[in-house]
Protein backbone atom coordinates (compact mmCIF):
# COMPACT_ATOMS: atom_id res chain seq x y z
CA UNK A 1 0.00 0.00 0.00
CA UNK A 2 1.03 3.43 -0.91
CA UNK A 3 1.06 5.42 1.85
CA UNK A 4 2.69 8.59 0.48
CA UNK A 5 3.45 9.98 4.09
CA UNK A 6 6.37 12.16 2.56
CA UNK A 7 4.51 13.54 0.26
CA UNK A 8 1.39 14.62 1.92
CA UNK A 9 3.68 17.56 4.05
CA UNK A 10 3.86 19.56 0.65
CA UNK A 11 0.90 18.99 -0.23
CA UNK A 12 -0.91 21.76 -0.04
CA UNK A 13 -3.42 23.51 2.64
CA UNK A 14 -7.11 24.12 1.61
CA UNK A 15 -7.38 27.32 -0.55
CA UNK A 16 -9.51 30.32 0.96
CA UNK A 17 -13.20 28.90 0.95
CA UNK A 18 -12.26 25.89 -0.83
CA UNK A 19 -14.71 23.02 -0.40
CA UNK A 20 -13.47 19.67 1.16
CA UNK A 21 -14.03 17.50 -2.01
CA UNK A 22 -12.38 20.45 -4.52
CA UNK A 23 -9.40 19.64 -1.82
CA UNK A 24 -9.18 15.91 -1.75
CA UNK A 25 -9.01 15.88 -5.10
CA UNK A 26 -6.15 18.43 -5.74
CA UNK A 27 -4.50 16.69 -3.07
CA UNK A 28 -4.96 12.63 -4.20
CA UNK A 29 -3.91 14.29 -8.42
CA UNK A 30 -0.62 15.29 -6.80
CA UNK A 31 0.48 12.08 -5.30
CA UNK A 32 -0.06 10.29 -8.67
CA UNK A 33 -2.76 7.66 -7.82
CA UNK A 34 -6.18 7.85 -9.19
CA UNK A 35 -8.87 9.65 -6.73
CA UNK A 36 -10.50 6.59 -5.78
CA UNK A 37 -7.24 4.40 -5.43
CA UNK A 38 -5.52 7.41 -3.03
CA UNK A 39 -9.07 7.29 -1.10
CA UNK A 40 -9.20 3.34 -0.85
CA UNK A 41 -5.37 3.48 0.23
CA UNK A 42 -5.82 5.59 3.48
CA UNK A 43 -9.72 5.07 4.28
CA UNK A 44 -10.74 2.02 2.57
CA UNK A 45 -14.30 0.61 2.91
CA UNK A 46 -15.48 4.18 3.44
CA UNK A 47 -17.06 4.71 -0.41
CA UNK A 48 -16.58 8.93 -0.04
CA UNK A 49 -17.22 9.67 -3.75
CA UNK A 50 -20.79 7.63 -2.88
CA UNK A 51 -21.95 10.44 -0.55
CA UNK A 52 -22.23 14.48 -0.36
CA UNK A 53 -18.84 14.84 1.05
CA UNK A 54 -18.70 17.95 1.92
CA UNK A 55 -22.06 17.85 3.70
CA UNK A 56 -21.33 14.53 5.48
CA UNK A 57 -17.41 13.99 5.98
CA UNK A 58 -15.63 11.30 8.14
CA UNK A 59 -14.26 12.97 10.97
CA UNK A 60 -11.51 10.61 10.33
CA UNK A 61 -10.96 11.87 6.89
CA UNK A 62 -10.83 15.61 8.54
CA UNK A 63 -8.97 14.40 11.07
CA UNK A 64 -6.11 12.83 8.59
CA UNK A 65 -6.07 15.49 6.33
CA UNK A 66 -5.07 18.01 9.72
CA UNK A 67 -2.38 15.50 10.51
CA UNK A 68 -0.81 14.75 7.35
CA UNK A 69 -1.17 18.25 6.09
CA UNK A 70 0.01 20.42 9.12
CA UNK A 71 -3.57 21.97 8.56
CA UNK A 72 -5.10 23.76 11.82
CA UNK A 73 -8.10 21.61 12.84
CA UNK A 74 -10.71 24.81 12.17
CA UNK A 75 -9.54 25.07 8.83
CA UNK A 76 -9.79 21.67 7.82
CA UNK A 77 -13.73 22.06 9.33
CA UNK A 78 -13.99 25.12 7.36
CA UNK A 79 -13.65 22.74 4.17
CA UNK A 80 -17.41 21.10 5.05
CA UNK A 81 -21.09 22.91 5.08
CA UNK A 82 -20.30 22.64 8.35
CA UNK A 83 -18.53 26.00 8.24
CA UNK A 84 -22.37 27.90 7.51
CA UNK A 85 -23.87 26.53 11.23
CA UNK A 86 -24.63 29.22 13.37
CA UNK A 87 -24.81 32.10 10.29
CA UNK A 88 -26.68 30.24 7.66
CA UNK A 89 -28.88 27.70 9.48
CA UNK A 90 -28.91 26.57 13.04
CA UNK A 91 -27.79 23.14 12.40
CA UNK A 92 -26.48 21.29 9.42
CA UNK A 93 -28.15 18.26 8.72
CA UNK A 94 -25.25 16.12 7.66
CA UNK A 95 -27.66 12.78 6.76
CA UNK A 96 -30.77 15.22 5.64
CA UNK A 97 -31.55 18.13 3.36
CA UNK A 98 -29.99 21.43 5.47
CA UNK A 99 -32.16 24.33 4.13
CA UNK A 100 -30.29 26.41 1.48
CA UNK A 101 -27.93 23.79 0.44
CA UNK A 102 -28.17 23.04 -3.15
CA UNK A 103 -28.21 18.85 -2.95
CA UNK A 104 -26.03 17.12 -5.62
CA UNK A 105 -28.54 14.40 -6.23
CA UNK A 106 -25.75 11.99 -5.41
CA UNK A 107 -26.24 8.38 -6.94
CA UNK A 108 -23.40 6.49 -6.59
CA UNK A 109 -20.52 8.16 -7.78
CA UNK A 110 -23.06 10.24 -9.78
CA UNK A 111 -24.27 13.45 -9.62
CA UNK A 112 -28.26 14.35 -10.48
CA UNK A 113 -28.51 17.45 -9.53
CA UNK A 114 -27.07 21.07 -10.40
CA UNK A 115 -26.27 21.57 -6.63
CA UNK A 116 -22.39 22.62 -7.28
CA UNK A 117 -22.28 25.87 -9.08
CA UNK A 118 -18.95 27.31 -10.34
CA UNK A 119 -17.53 30.70 -11.59
CA UNK A 120 -15.51 29.68 -14.86
CA UNK A 121 -13.65 33.11 -14.79
CA UNK A 122 -12.64 32.13 -10.81
CA UNK A 123 -11.71 28.99 -12.43
CA UNK A 124 -9.62 30.19 -15.42
CA UNK A 125 -8.00 32.91 -13.27
CA UNK A 126 -6.77 31.08 -10.31
CA UNK A 127 -3.18 30.36 -10.22
CA UNK A 128 -4.73 26.90 -8.53
CA UNK A 129 -8.38 26.57 -9.69
CA UNK A 130 -10.70 25.38 -6.84
CA UNK A 131 -13.91 24.93 -5.90
CA UNK A 132 -15.62 27.15 -3.32
CA UNK A 133 -18.09 26.33 -0.09
CA UNK A 134 -19.84 29.35 -1.17
CA UNK A 135 -20.90 27.43 -4.15
CA UNK A 136 -23.43 25.51 -2.50
CA UNK A 137 -25.93 27.52 -1.05
CA UNK A 138 -28.50 28.70 -2.23
CA UNK A 139 -28.79 32.90 -1.68
CA UNK A 140 -25.45 32.40 -3.70
CA UNK A 141 -25.80 32.92 -7.42
CA UNK A 142 -23.49 35.26 -8.45
CA UNK A 143 -19.37 35.80 -8.52
CA UNK A 144 -18.79 39.14 -6.61
CA UNK A 145 -15.16 39.28 -7.74
CA UNK A 146 -16.25 39.22 -11.84
CA UNK A 147 -19.79 40.43 -11.79
CA UNK A 148 -21.51 37.50 -13.37
CA UNK A 149 -24.43 34.69 -12.53
CA UNK A 150 -22.84 31.51 -11.70
CA UNK A 151 -23.09 28.56 -13.80
CA UNK A 152 -24.00 25.21 -12.56
CA UNK A 153 -23.66 22.20 -15.62
CA UNK A 154 -21.31 21.78 -18.85
CA UNK A 155 -22.10 24.77 -20.49
CA UNK A 156 -22.24 22.34 -23.77
CA UNK A 157 -24.15 19.07 -22.31
CA UNK A 158 -25.34 20.56 -19.12
CA UNK A 159 -24.56 17.54 -16.92
CA UNK A 160 -24.23 18.26 -13.09
CA UNK A 161 -20.66 19.65 -12.03
CA UNK A 162 -18.70 16.27 -10.66
CA UNK A 163 -15.36 16.98 -10.14
CA UNK A 164 -14.53 13.92 -8.90
CA UNK A 165 -15.49 12.06 -11.97
CA UNK A 166 -13.73 13.76 -14.97
CA UNK A 167 -10.26 15.60 -14.88
CA UNK A 168 -11.39 18.23 -12.07
CA UNK A 169 -12.42 20.96 -15.01
CA UNK A 170 -13.19 18.24 -17.63
CA UNK A 171 -16.37 17.81 -17.62
CA UNK A 172 -16.95 13.71 -17.48
CA UNK A 173 -19.62 13.47 -19.81
CA UNK A 174 -18.57 15.49 -22.63
CA UNK A 175 -15.31 16.11 -22.27
CA UNK A 176 -15.64 19.89 -22.37
CA UNK A 177 -13.57 22.21 -20.03
CA UNK A 178 -15.14 24.15 -17.22
CA UNK A 179 -12.92 27.21 -17.97
CA UNK A 180 -12.52 30.13 -20.69
CA UNK A 181 -17.31 30.01 -20.66
CA UNK A 182 -19.01 33.28 -20.55
CA UNK A 183 -21.31 34.20 -17.94
CA UNK A 184 -24.43 36.47 -18.06
CA UNK A 185 -23.50 39.89 -16.24
CA UNK A 186 -25.61 39.79 -12.85
CA UNK A 187 -27.45 42.53 -11.50
CA UNK A 188 -25.37 45.63 -9.68
CA UNK A 189 -28.48 45.49 -6.62
CA UNK A 190 -27.72 41.11 -6.53
CA UNK A 191 -23.89 41.58 -6.26
CA UNK A 192 -23.99 44.55 -3.52
CA UNK A 193 -26.26 42.62 -1.74
CA UNK A 194 -24.33 39.09 -1.94
CA UNK A 195 -21.56 40.67 -1.35
CA UNK A 196 -23.10 41.49 1.80
CA UNK A 197 -24.50 38.07 2.51
CA UNK A 198 -21.12 36.60 2.27
CA UNK A 199 -19.70 39.08 4.73
CA UNK A 200 -22.64 37.69 7.18
CA UNK A 201 -21.64 34.15 6.42
CA UNK A 202 -17.63 34.77 6.97
CA UNK A 203 -18.86 36.24 10.82
CA UNK A 204 -19.72 39.54 10.13
CA UNK A 205 -23.11 41.38 11.67
CA UNK A 206 -26.21 41.99 9.70
CA UNK A 207 -25.84 45.63 8.65
CA UNK A 208 -27.87 45.60 5.58
CA UNK A 209 -30.25 48.88 5.76
CA UNK A 210 -33.64 48.42 8.19
CA UNK A 211 -32.13 45.04 9.70
CA UNK A 212 -28.46 46.33 11.65
CA UNK A 213 -28.74 44.09 14.16
CA UNK A 214 -30.92 40.85 13.02
CA UNK A 215 -29.60 37.66 14.29
CA UNK A 216 -28.05 36.42 10.48
CA UNK A 217 -30.32 32.88 11.31
CA UNK A 218 -32.92 34.81 10.72
CA UNK A 219 -31.85 37.39 7.91
CA UNK A 220 -31.07 34.42 5.96
CA UNK A 221 -34.36 32.21 7.38
CA UNK A 222 -36.06 35.45 5.96
CA UNK A 223 -34.31 35.61 3.01
CA UNK A 224 -35.13 31.99 2.40
CA UNK A 225 -38.67 32.15 2.79
CA UNK A 226 -39.17 34.89 0.27
CA UNK A 227 -37.04 32.78 -2.30
CA UNK A 228 -39.75 30.54 -1.55
CA UNK A 229 -42.43 32.92 -1.99
CA UNK A 230 -41.51 34.40 -4.78
CA UNK A 231 -40.34 31.47 -6.63
CA UNK A 232 -43.28 28.32 -5.88
CA UNK A 233 -46.71 28.22 -4.98
CA UNK A 234 -49.93 29.25 -6.77
CA UNK A 235 -49.58 32.94 -5.64
CA UNK A 236 -46.01 33.49 -7.25
CA UNK A 237 -47.47 34.90 -10.36
CA UNK A 238 -49.03 37.65 -9.06
CA UNK A 239 -46.23 38.58 -6.82
CA UNK A 240 -43.90 38.15 -10.08
CA UNK A 241 -45.90 40.54 -12.40
CA UNK A 242 -45.60 43.02 -9.60
CA UNK A 243 -42.17 42.71 -9.44
CA UNK A 244 -41.41 42.61 -13.12
CA UNK A 245 -43.53 45.82 -13.85
CA UNK A 246 -41.60 47.61 -10.57
CA UNK A 247 -37.87 46.05 -10.98
CA UNK A 248 -36.04 44.91 -14.15
CA UNK A 249 -36.56 41.13 -13.26
CA UNK A 250 -36.36 39.12 -16.65
CA UNK A 251 -36.52 35.26 -17.32
CA UNK A 252 -39.06 34.47 -14.32
CA UNK A 253 -40.62 31.92 -16.24
CA UNK A 254 -37.94 29.45 -16.09
CA UNK A 255 -39.24 27.46 -13.42
CA UNK A 256 -42.66 26.49 -12.82
CA UNK A 257 -44.96 27.18 -9.86
CA UNK A 258 -44.94 23.72 -8.83
CA UNK A 259 -41.32 23.56 -8.11
CA UNK A 260 -40.89 22.00 -4.79
CA UNK A 261 -37.59 22.42 -3.87
CA UNK A 262 -35.82 25.57 -3.97
CA UNK A 263 -33.24 24.82 -3.21
CA UNK A 264 -32.45 23.02 -7.18
CA UNK A 265 -33.69 26.21 -8.63
CA UNK A 266 -30.64 27.41 -11.59
CA UNK A 267 -28.59 30.07 -10.19
CA UNK A 268 -30.09 32.36 -12.84
CA UNK A 269 -33.54 31.86 -11.21
CA UNK A 270 -32.49 32.62 -7.75
CA UNK A 271 -30.20 35.89 -9.24
CA UNK A 272 -33.56 37.23 -10.87
CA UNK A 273 -35.76 36.15 -7.53
CA UNK A 274 -32.85 37.99 -5.88
CA UNK A 275 -34.08 40.99 -7.37
CA UNK A 276 -36.92 41.12 -6.37
CA UNK A 277 -35.88 40.91 -2.66
CA UNK A 278 -33.29 43.19 -2.93
CA UNK A 279 -36.66 45.75 -3.97
CA UNK A 280 -38.93 44.34 -1.31
CA UNK A 281 -36.03 44.41 1.92
CA UNK A 282 -35.77 48.56 0.78
CA UNK A 283 -37.85 50.32 3.97
CA UNK A 284 -38.75 47.01 5.04
CA UNK A 285 -41.22 46.39 6.36
CA UNK A 286 -43.62 48.69 3.92
CA UNK A 287 -42.59 47.71 0.34
CA UNK A 288 -43.02 44.10 1.11
CA UNK A 289 -46.57 44.87 2.82
CA UNK A 290 -47.60 46.90 -0.06
CA UNK A 291 -46.18 44.42 -2.79
CA UNK A 292 -47.77 41.36 -0.86
CA UNK A 293 -50.91 43.43 -0.79
CA UNK A 294 -51.34 44.84 -4.18
CA UNK A 295 -50.63 40.61 -4.81
CA UNK A 296 -53.90 39.99 -2.72
CA UNK A 297 -50.98 37.82 -1.31
CA UNK A 298 -52.76 38.17 2.32
CA UNK A 299 -51.16 35.83 5.92
CA UNK A 300 -52.61 32.68 4.66
CA UNK A 301 -50.29 32.47 1.63
CA UNK A 302 -47.59 34.29 3.24
CA UNK A 303 -47.30 31.72 6.23
CA UNK A 304 -48.30 28.56 4.15
CA UNK A 305 -46.68 25.60 5.45
CA UNK A 306 -44.75 27.32 7.98
CA UNK A 307 -45.64 27.72 11.54
CA UNK A 308 -45.71 30.59 13.57
CA UNK A 309 -43.10 29.00 15.91
CA UNK A 310 -40.35 28.49 13.12
CA UNK A 311 -40.85 32.13 11.30
CA UNK A 312 -38.22 34.36 11.56
CA UNK A 313 -39.64 37.43 13.86
CA UNK A 314 -38.33 39.81 11.17
CA UNK A 315 -41.01 37.96 8.37
CA UNK A 316 -43.90 36.57 11.31
CA UNK A 317 -44.06 40.54 13.34
CA UNK A 318 -45.36 42.79 9.71
CA UNK A 319 -46.98 39.83 8.14
CA UNK A 320 -48.82 39.18 11.29
CA UNK A 321 -49.53 42.81 11.95
CA UNK A 322 -50.46 43.74 8.28
CA UNK A 323 -50.98 41.19 6.00
CA UNK A 324 -53.82 39.37 8.40
CA UNK A 325 -56.61 41.18 6.36
CA UNK A 326 -58.96 38.75 7.22
CA UNK A 327 -58.19 35.22 8.75
CA UNK A 328 -61.61 33.95 8.53
CA UNK A 329 -62.00 35.03 4.82
CA UNK A 330 -61.26 32.33 2.35
CA UNK A 331 -59.33 32.51 -1.24
CA UNK A 332 -59.62 36.27 -2.38
ZN1 LIG B 1 -15.53 34.57 -10.48
ZN1 LIG C 1 -20.41 18.20 -20.63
Amino acid sequence: MKTRAGLWLIHPKPQDGELLSSWLIRIAAMTGRSLHGFCDDHWRGLNLWNRDLDHLAPEVVLETLAKRTGTPTNQVQATTLNAFEGTLVPRVVPNGSTAMVRPIGVWHRERKTHGLQYCSHCLTEDQIPYFKTLWRLLPVSTCTRHGVILKSSCPRCDAPVAPHRGDFLICHHCGSDLRGQKHEPANSNVLQFQHHLQGVLAGNPVCWPGFHGTYPIAFFALINRLVLLLSTGARRDRLLKILQARCDIEGITEFTSKTKDTKTLSPRSVHDVMIGITYLLRGWPWIFIATFLDAKVYWSWAMKDLKPQNAPYVFFQPTKAFLQIDPNAKDR
